[in-house]
């Protein structure tokens, strides 16, 4: 990555999101088919529209204030549970930013580690629960950990992106404790968490982006 994480790099992060959101609709409400109500693709990809059209319309100045407008969007677009959550994470993530022009990797690990407890805050899961916390919270950790090993931006945010892969594909053999799917119980297992998904596909938008 040669450009800065400035506003332009969040707002390509975002266009990246949508489009892969797009892509993978289907697989994504697939996976909710299994335990939920397979609408998560379709939640995230009316959601991820409304964002793209949003920034279009208000063109927010610096990463905070557009990661700010990602999350009300997402709060006032996005149904079921996913839209409050995500539309908090991105909200809490873009407070923590203030009103810098750019922002470097650490800054970013505290930012997503904003995000990830607002998550928590508002849907009360905990590691293991498998929901969308089980792929945020091992990105987070291995973004923070990078910067403290002096990985640059790229590198770090590489490093996030496979722990939220990795995290997904642990929710597996999880039995769920919160949300639709925790209504199944022990028929959970066996099916990866269709939230833990879209946060890996979240992540990995980031990592498209920042090797670019
Ligand atoms: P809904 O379940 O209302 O249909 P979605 O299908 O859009 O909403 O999103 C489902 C995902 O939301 C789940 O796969 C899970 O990852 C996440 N989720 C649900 N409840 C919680 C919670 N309390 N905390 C964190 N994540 C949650
Ligand atoms: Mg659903």
């Amino acid at each position: 990555m040669n450009a800065a994480m400035d506003t332009a790099f969040f707002s390509a992060w975002v266009g990246e999101i949508a489009r892969a959101v797009q892509s993978d609709k289907e697989r994504l409400t697939r996976l909710d088919a299994a335990i939920g109500d397979a609408d998560h693709g379709i939640n995230l990809d009316r959601g991820f529209t409304a964002v793209v059209q949003a920034l279009a319309d208000k063109d927010p100045g610096t990463p905070g204030a557009l990661l700010t407008l990602v999350g009300s969007t997402l709060i006032r677009k996005v149904g079921g549970a996913s839209g409050p959550l995500y539309g908090m994470a991105f909200r809490e993530a873009g407070k923590a930013l203030g009103d810098a022009s750019e922002v470097s990797a650490g800054e970013l690990a505290t930012a997503l580690e904003a995000g990830l407890a607002g998550i928590q805050k508002l849907g009360s899961a905990v590691e293991g629960d498998k929901t969308m916390v089980d792929a945020l919270a091992p990105a987070v950790r291995a973004l923070a950990q990078a910067v403290r090993n002096g990985k640059d931006a790229p590198e770090a945010i590489g490093e996030a992106a496979s722990a939220a892969l990795a995290g997904t594909e642990a929710t597996i053999p999880m039995t769920a404790r919160k949300g639709r799917a925790s209504y199944l119980g022990p028929r959970s297992v066996g099916h990866e968490d269709p939230g833990a998904a879209s946060t890996a596909l979240i992540l990995t938008a980031l990592r498209t982006v920042a090797a670019r």
